[in-house]
């Protein structure tokens, strides 16, 4: 990792950047290839060396571009994908990581998630897990898109304890983990993997963003992934495929915003008082 790039420390005290990069939507369109990997590999430069893939996105020719983006870069990065729920059996998430491996022209996974819960039961995907940690395939595994009842669950089972991570949508315009799954997690001394940082680029048209991005001379979403950065235990995988939005949202790791701003964005994207169901893209 980056000397000095700040970072969050999953359970066992390794640390991993606050700031990395998504993948979704990569990789699926060949004009953009060249572009698409030249904004992943100025990312790592510039310290975003956690990057999350997933063997969904683009039927794996996401995947298949993240290796190609790594070749040279594989040992300074962080490389997070995930497993679809329907290969979640103990022996399916061991040959889906075989198949990502492949894809990603890599020996190992940094972590392994299993992008959202389905019909198999929690304690044969912990197992397989497990089983891919102890051969070497692995070095963590998680999990997304788990609500506080579901983590309860995970950590029911047999080495359910060893969740390094659950990746959850959360910005400032869907706070409602707040309200629990973040206490949560932090009482379990587990980093959150915010995903969908500045939502998917449709934040709201008019908020208090505007105000500040317009005083401090950035843009609305530097403002909203400064928002996410701040928050504590919470580290941040936003995608840009295009160079020059990799480079703004590094910058936005250097804005601190005041007490005034965070008053102001509080009034309009209130946090959560109640329960709010876990939302998922
Ligand atoms: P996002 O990162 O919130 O937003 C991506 C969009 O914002 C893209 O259209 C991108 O444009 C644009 N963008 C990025 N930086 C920008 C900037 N500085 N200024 C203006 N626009 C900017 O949304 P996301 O892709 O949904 O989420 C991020 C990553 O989280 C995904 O790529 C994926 O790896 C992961 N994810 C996980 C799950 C899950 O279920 N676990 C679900 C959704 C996402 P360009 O590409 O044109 O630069």
């Amino acid at each position: 990792m980056t000397i000095g790039f700040p970072h969050v420390a999953l359970p066992g005290g390794e640390r991993i950047p606050k700031l990395g990069q998504g993948t979704w939507e990569m990789g699926e369109r060949a004009a953009r290839r060249a572009d698409e990997i030249a904004a992943l590999r100025e990312g790592i430069a510039l310290g975003m060396t956690l990057i999350d893939t997933a063997e969904m996105y683009g039927d794996g020719a996401t995947e298949e571009l993240v290796g190609e983006a790594l070749r040279g870069l594989r040992d300074d990065v962080f490389l997070v994908s995930k497993a679809y729920p329907h290969n979640a059996s103990e022996s399916g998430v061991q040959r889906a990581c075989e198949a990502s491996l492949k894809r990603l022209g890599t020996d190992r996974i940094d972590l392994y998630l299993l992008h959202w819960r389905g019909s198999v039961p929690l304690d044969e995907t912990v197992t397989g897990f497990e089983a891919l940690v102890r051969a070497g395939k692995i070095r963590h595994w998680g999990v997304s898109n788990f609500d506080v009842d579901d983590m309860e669950e995970l950590f029911a089972v047999r080495w359910g304890k060893g969740c390094a991570t659950n990746q959850i949508l959360y910005n400032v315009a869907r706070r409602g983990p707040e309200f629990d799954l973040l206490p949560w997690c932090a009482q379990h001394h587990m980093p959150v993997m915010a995903y969908s940082p500045i939502d998917h680029a449709r934040l709201p048209k008019h908020s208090p963003l505007d105000d500040i991005a317009r005083a401090r001379g950035v843009s609305v979403y530097q403002v909203a992934m400064a928002w996410v950065l701040n928050q504590p235990g919470v580290c941040a995988i936003p995608k840009a495929s295009r160079i020059e939005h990799v480079r703004e949202n590094r910058a936005a790791l250097d804005i601190a915003l005041s007490a005034e701003d965070l008053a102001a964005l509080d009034a309009h994207f209130k946090p959560p008082r109640r329960k709010r169901p876990l939302e998922m893209l």
